[in-house]
């Protein structure tokens, strides 16, 4: 759907750079639509953020634009001149949310403002000044088909520098989402919540070309005080923020087991520590490649759920389980969810034997 082009680089030859551009952007007119015929708040959040960004005044050369695609499995992208692009995918995984959505676009809208499709390009020009044409790069969660081919070197220092831009744009993300209404937090929301897909579904497509999510999540907690405390400044009412009260985060550390005598029972225990919590959360356990004597095929995966405070600083969930027999065995894993039913973390896996 997306068509290959080649791009002239942006410092040798703008008009050519600016025409193909546009003309990408033409072509992916077709098979997208306005994010206003979607229900939902990203129209909304958008033009929230674009005004933010823009100080009221738009500049010439930017033209905001917020458009649906179908079928890129889980992604969201920009080109420089102002369109924004999410998947339909993308669409059902935010939902609702205003806060999700501001932090998903914050960082892309970051990328247009901060020029990063330039930069970028400029920086693969000053790598590979002997090659005479090249492909417009991937930036961001770019389609695979614009994705560069850079001899293998070149290619790891594009990478690297590529991946510097993301971090820059979660950065400004976090300051433009603060202005704008939307509490910090909603970034660390919408890792958690691309970490839970991975493997999953087609937002492991986003994650391909971004730094993991744990780096960013380190990275950004730098500058997350002083996006905090630009946000209680402007609004000292988070409930009538934009963005609404901030998410409830859960965060995991390691699963682990410990065994009952003659190992007929194992105990499975998560830590979690929830912010922004003023109730409980629903830890399920999943138990896939579930072993024990006699068991039919369809009973081999599980779920056990359990309500849990979680407003305390450091809590964890357990169950308990016991064995039918000799040689029971599964790997669990652990999902916390909101009150919502959305899922607030996802542990590593297990495997237990008992
Ligand atoms: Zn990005």
């Amino acid at each position: 759907m997306v068509p290959a082009q080649s791009l002239k680089s942006p410092t040798s030859n703008t008009r050519s750079f600016n025409n193909t551009v546009a003309q990408l952007r033409s072509n992916l007119k077709n098979g997208s639509v306005p994010a206003e015929e979607f229900p939902g708040p990203a129209a909304r959040v958008f033009d929230q953020l674009v005004h933010e960004a823009s100080g009221g005044s738009s500049a010439e050369e930017i033209s905001w634009e917020l458009r649906v695609v179908k079928g890129l499995t889980g992604n969201a992208f920009s080109l420089p001149d102002g369109a924004v692009y999410v998947d339909d995918e993308m669409v059902q995984l935010l939902g609702n949310d205003p806060g999700l959505w501001a932090a998903i676009l914050a960082h892309e809208i970051v990328h247009v403002t901060q020029h990063h499709w330039t930069k970028r390009a400029i920086f693969q020009e000053s790598l590979r000044d002997s090659h005479e044409s090249w492909r417009f790069v991937q930036l961001g969660a770019f389609p695979a088909e614009l994705t560069s081919s850079t001899p293998a070197d070149q290619e790891h220092e594009l990478a690297d520098f590529s991946q510097d831009l993301e971090l820059e744009a979660d950065v400004g993300s976090l300051s433009l989402m603060a202005r704008s209404g939307f509490h910090p937090d909603f970034v660390t929301a919408l890792y958690h919540l691309m970490e839970t897909q991975e493997g999953d579904s087609g937002a492991a497509h986003f994650l391909a070309s971004h730094p993991r999510w744990d780096v960013r999540e380190s990275h950004l907690r730098k500058r997350y005080s002083a996006a905090l405390a630009e946000f209680e400044k402007l609004w000292p009412d988070p409930a009538n923020s934009p963005g609404g009260n901030p998410p409830v985060l859960a965060f995991v550390g390691r699963p682990k087991a410990e065994f009952g005598s003659h190992h007929t029972s194992a105990e499975v225990s998560l830590p979690i520590r929830c912010e922004n919590s003023s109730g409980g959360v629903e830890v399920v356990l999943l138990l896939r490649g579930f072993r024990a004597p006699d068991l039919p095929p369809s009973e081999q995966t599980r779920k056990i759920r359990q309500t849990i405070d979680c407003t305390s600083n450091r809590t964890s969930a357990s169950f308990v389980l016991s064995a039918t027999g000799p040689r029971n065995e599964a790997d669990v894993e652990f999902y916390v969810l909101d009150s919502r039913g959305w899922v607030l973390a996802r542990s590593s896996k297990l495997r237990v034997r008992y």
